[in-house]
C-alpha cells in the first residue's frame, strides 16, 4: 500500500457521490479512485466498470484470502475495497458507506474522512428515484441513510452538504491540498 493521503468519501446514497468523486479524480491526477467489488446487480445503464460485479462465491474466496482493506453488508449485498495497489505517488479515493469508513479509520487513523449529506431528504429520494432504484430500495435506502448520518458526522473529519456539485468538488479539492500541506509540515 502507497504512504499516500487515503481520502474516504462517504455519505448516504444518493448524494452524489460517484459523480463527486469521478470529478475529483479528473481534476486531481494525483487521486487514484479504489474499484470496489459489490454482489448486486449492474442498474440499468450503469457501467461495467462501476464496480467489479461478482457473485456471492468469488466474493467469499477474497474474504478468505486477506483480500480486501475492508468489506460489510448493505441492504443485503457485499461490498468490499480490495487491498489496494496504487501507483506510487498516489493518494487514494475511497467511495464507501459509513461502516467501511470505520474500518479503514480503525486501520488508518490518518485517513481523512469526508462525510457528503444531501441538501434535503427530498432532494435524496428524487436522486435515488432518477437513477432507477426500485421503490422498495428507494424506502430502505432513505431508512438506511437515516441510519447512516449521525455516525458518520460523529467519524467525519469534514461534513460537506452536497447542494452545488461545483462548489463541493472545489472545498473537497481544497481539503485535500491543505491535508498534503499539513503532512508535509
Ligand atoms: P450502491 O449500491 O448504491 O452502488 O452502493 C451502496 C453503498 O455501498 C454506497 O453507500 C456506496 O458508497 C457503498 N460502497 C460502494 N463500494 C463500497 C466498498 O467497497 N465498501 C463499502 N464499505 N461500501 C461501499
Amino acid at each position: 500500500m502507497s504512504d499516500g493521503l487515503i481520502i474516504v468519501v462517504s455519505g448516504p446514497g444518493g448524494v452524489g457521490k460517484s459523480t463527486i468523486v469521478e470529478a475529483l479524480v479528473q481534476r486531481d491526477p494525483r487521486l487514484w479512485l479504489s474499484r470496489s467489488w459489490t454482489t448486486r446487480d449492474r442498474r440499468p445503464g450503469e457501467s461495467s466498470d462501476a464496480y467489479r460485479f461478482v457473485t456471492r462465491e468469488e466474493f467469499q474466496r477474497r474474504i478468505d484470502d486477506g483480500g480486501f482493506l475492508e468489506w460489510t453488508e448493505f441492504i443485503g449485498n457485499l461490498y468490499g475495497t480490495p487491498s489496494p495497489e496504487p501507483p506510487s505517488g498516489s493518494d487514494i479515493v475511497l467511495e464507501i458507506e459509513v461502516d467501511g469508513a470505520q474500518q479503514v479509520k480503525r486501520h488508518h487513523p490518518q485517513a481523512l474522512l469526508i462525510f457528503v449529506l444531501p441538501p434535503t431528504r427530498e432532494e435524496q429520494r428524487s436522486r435515488l428515484v432518477g437513477r432507477g432504484d426500485a421503490d422498495t430500495k428507494v424506502h430502505e435506502r432513505l431508512r438506511k441513510a437515516e441510519e447512516e448520518e449521525p455516525v458518520g458526522r460523529a467519524l467525519a473529519d469534514h461534513v460537506i452538504v452536497n447542494d452545488n456539485l461545483d462548489a463541493t468538488i472545489a472545498e473537497m479539492l481544497a481539503l485535500i491540498s491543505d491535508e498534503r500541506a499539513r503532512r508535509r509540515r
